[in-house]
C-alpha cells in the first residue's frame, strides 16, 4: 500500500467532511413563524392554562407519544434537566443511592446528586460498553432507589432485563436515552422500557432544537411529577391536588416555542436521519470486520444500535502501536478517530474531592462508598487503551465519503508494521 500520510504520503480523504446538519427550509419556517408571531413561549407559571406551554411545545409533545406509542411525553430545556427531573419526580432523597455507569455523559452521574442521591458506579460490559442487568443486580442495596442506564453511543442496554430486576426491588429504571432515539431491544423502543425515558434536543444528537429534551412515561403520576418540576411546581401543587409534595419544588426547566416548532420537523424526519446513520455505520462496521487488533461495535441478537457514535475496539498488543499513534495515523489519513471518549466519571473532581452541595461535601458526607482508581476496570482499559471510534453523528457523510473511511482505516493497518517501527524509533530516540 501506498504511504502514510502521517509519514508525509497522500492522505485518503483531503477534507473533513461537512458538520452534521439536517436542519432544512421546513425546520427555518417553522421556526420563523414562532418569532413572527410573537409568542416565543406559551408557559406560566400557575397550574391553569400555559402550565403545559403554547401549541407548539404541545404539539411536539403529542407528536412524540404518538412516534413513540408512549402515553406521555414532557418537553424539557435539555436531557441534563430531564434527568434531573426524573431524580426528583422519582423521589431521589438525600442517601438513597443510585446505580449509574462510568462511561457516560457527565450529566447522568451528576443528576442524582441534585437531590442528595449517591451515585454508586457499576462498570460496563467490555463488548457493550453499557452495564449488564447481572453486574447492576450484584450492586443493589437497601438503600438502592434507582437504576439509570445508559444507552451508550447509540446501543440499548440490557433494559428489558433492568426493568424485571427494578420491578423486582420496587425501585425505578431510569433510561438515559440521549444517544439512542429509535434503537430497540426485541422490538421495544429504547427510552420507553424504563419507568421514565430521557431523550436529548441537543445540537449534537441525531434530531435537535439547538438545546432540548424529552421525558417519556407511561406512568400519569410520573408525568405530573414531572410537569411540576419543569413549570415551578411549588405554586401548583394545591390545585392538583398532590399529597406527596417530595421534590416538587420550583425550576424553570421549560422548552421555548422556536426550539418546540424545530423539533417537531426534526421529528417528522428521524426515521429517514437515523436510517441513513444506521446505513453507513452498518458499512463500516463491515469493512472493518476481521482486521487483526481490531473489532467493530458490538450489536447483540437483540439489539438495534442507532450509532450515535460508532466506537469499536482496539488491541495494541496484535497490532504492536499504541492507540494513540494509530488514532494520529487515522486523523492523518481523514478518518477523524477518536480515542477514549470520557474519563471514568468517578474521576472527576466532584467525587475526587467529595463535594457536590454547599461547602461541607454533602451528600457525600452520607456514605463512606470510595470513588477511585481501579473501582471499573473495564471502563478504566476502555478509557486508557481500547476504545477507537469514528463519530458518525459529528459529520455529513455520503457513501463514497463511507468507503473512504474504509480505505483509510485499511490503509492505516496494513502498515502497523511501519508505525510500530517508527514508535519504538522515537521511545528509543
Ligand atoms: C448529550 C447527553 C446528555 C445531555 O444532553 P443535553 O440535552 O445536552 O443536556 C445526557 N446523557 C447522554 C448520554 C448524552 O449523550
Amino acid at each position: 500500500m501506498s504511504k502514510l500520510a502521517i509519514m508525509g504520503g497522500t492522505p485518503v480523504l483531503f477534507e473533513t467532511p461537512p458538520p452534521f446538519n439536517t436542519i432544512r427550509a421546513d425546520e427555518v419556517t417553522a421556526a420563523a413563524e414562532v418569532v413572527a408571531s410573537g409568542m416565543m413561549s406559551g408557559y406560566i407559571a400557575t397550574s391553569g392554562e400555559g402550565f403545559d406551554g403554547g401549541p407548539a411545545a404541545q404539539k411536539l409533545e403529542r407528536q412524540w407519544e404518538e412516534k413513540f406509542s408512549i402515553d406521555h411525553a414532557i418537553a424539557i430545556n435539555s436531557a441534563t434537566s430531564g434527568l434531573v427531573a426524573a431524580m426528583g419526580a422519582i423521589g431521589i432523597s438525600p442517601g438513597d443511592e443510585v446505580i449509574v455507569p462510568p462511561y457516560t455523559m457527565s450529566a447522568t452521574v451528576i443528576a442524582p446528586l441534585a437531590y442528595g442521591g449517591i451515585p454508586v458506579f457499576v462498570d460496563i460490559d467490555p463488548d457493550t460498553y453499557c452495564f449488564a442487568a447481572g453486574d447492576v443486580a450484584a450492586a443493589i442495596t437497601p438503600s438502592t432507589r434507582a437504576i439509570v442506564a445508559v444507552n451508550l453511543f447509540g446501543l440499548p442496554a440490557e433494559l428489558i432485563e433492568l426493568r424485571a430486576l427494578a420491578d423486582k426491588h420496587g425501585i425505578h429504571l431510569i433510561e438515559d436515552n440521549a444517544q439512542a432515539p429509535l434503537a430497540r431491544q426485541n422490538g421495544r423502543l429504547a427510552g420507553t422500557i424504563g419507568h421514565i425515558g430521557i431523550f436529548s434536543l441537543n445540537r449534537h444528537k441525531h434530531i435537535q432544537t439547538g438545546e432540548g429534551g424529552i421525558c417519556v412515561t407511561s406512568d400519569p403520576e410520573l408525568a405530573l411529577r414531572l410537569r411540576l418540576i419543569r413549570n415551578h411546581g411549588e405554586v401548583a401543587v394545591e390545585d392538583f391536588g398532590i399529597d406527596d409534595i417530595t421534590n416538587l419544588i420550583g425550576f424553570n426547566l421549560r422548552i421555548t416555542e422556536m426550539a418546540a416548532a424545530v423539533g417537531s420537523v426534526q421529528l417528522g424526519r428521524a426515521t429517514d436521519i437515523i436510517d441513513e446513520t444506521v446505513r453507513y455505520a452498518e458499512r463500516l462496521s463491515d469493512g472493518l470486520r476481521g482486521l487483526d487488533g481490531f473489532a467493530p461495535p458490538h450489536v447483540p441478537e437483540d439489539r438495534i444500535h442507532v450509532y450515535y457514535s460508532w466506537a469499536g475496539r482496539y488491541d495494541e498488543a496484535k497490532t504492536g502501536v499504541p492507540r494513540q499513534l494509530f488514532a494520529k495515523a487515522l486523523q492523518a489519513e481523514g478518518f477523524n478517530a477518536y480515542e477514549a471518549y470520557v474519563q471514568p466519571l468517578y474521576m472527576l473532581p466532584t467525587f475526587q474531592r467529595r463535594r457536590a452541595i454547599g461547602r461541607d461535601g454533602f451528600p457525600f458526607t452520607l456514605t463512606d462508598r470510595i470513588y477511585g482508581p481501579g473501582l471499573c476496570p473495564n471502563c478504566e482499559s476502555l478509557y486508557e487503551r481500547e476504545l477507537l471510534g469514528y463519530p458518525i453523528c459529528a459529520y455529513t457523510l455520503s457513501e463514497e465519503i463511507v468507503e473512504k473511511l474504509i480505505e483509510a482505516f485499511h490503509k492505516v493497518h496494513a502498515e502497523r508494521d511501519a508505525l510500530a517501527a517508527m514508535h519504538h524509533k522515537a521511545s528509543a530516540a
